[in-house]
């Protein structure tokens, strides 16, 4: 299912699935400062109705990047910033150096690879470089035949979310986010049993390295 939020003040809008934590199946995120800068209109079983339903510039979402059955061109992805395949494999090399490890932290990964940190990025507006670096991360672990390093990457201490990956995490692996306040127990125990089995992809995989 699918819902299309219409900013009026922006004149944009973003289609989202609708288990994504900015769409709330239409209620918006928690700190729904945008409610009264539009609306959301659906729900859609169709992508494509979707992508129609405002007369505005229509996306999709940048965190749960939604996509239809039916052809559908995708439209540009937004400017992500300073990074590269160079970037991704530093990152992938930090990785591998550290799978012993229980845990890394996106502020190592990302001065591993070296970008600007994680808070950086959130703190002048450019929070989609961090979805879509580990977007990219993730997607190049699997095409190299790694395990699934985006699973051991957490938020550091301080963070509301310390000791867990992010909510991207959780989306691009089609899960709910198991510590969002609106989602079921089954859907928090799918998500948590899930990154067990990942986490222990990367274990076993780092114990044959040596
Ligand atoms: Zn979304």
């Amino acid at each position: 299912m699918y819902w299309t939020y219409e900013n009026w003040v922006h004149k944009y809008a973003r289609v989202h699935w609708a288990e994504c934590s900015h769409c709330n199946d239409g209620e918006g995120s928690h700190d729904a400062v945008e409610s009264r800068a539009g609306k959301w209109l659906g729900p859609f079983d169709q992508f494509g109705q979707a992508l129609d339903a405002s007369t505005f510039e229509t996306k999709p979402c940048g965190h749960c990047s939604p996509t239809g059955d039916e052809i559908v061109e995708r439209p540009e992805e937004p400017a992500v910033g300073p990074y590269g395949a160079e970037n991704i494999d530093a990152a992938i090399s930090y990785a591998i150096d550290h799978c012993s490890a229980a845990e890394i932290t996106y502020s190592d990964l990302f001065a591993s690879a070296g970008l600007q940190s994680p808070r950086w990025y959130f703190e002048n507006g450019l929070r989609s470089v961090i979805t879509h670096f580990m977007e990219a991360f993730h997607h190049a672990c699997a095409r190299q035949g790694l395990p699934p390093f985006d699973a051991f990457v957490v938020n550091a201490k301080g963070s509301e979310r310390a000791g867990y990956p992010g909510t991207g995490y959780f989306s691009i692996n089609g899960l709910s986010d198991p510590l969002g306040d609106r989602t079921s127990d089954a859907n928090v125990r799918a998500a948590f049993s899930f990154r067990d089995a990942e986490l222990q992809q990367i274990r076993t995989w780092c114990r044959d390295q040596r």
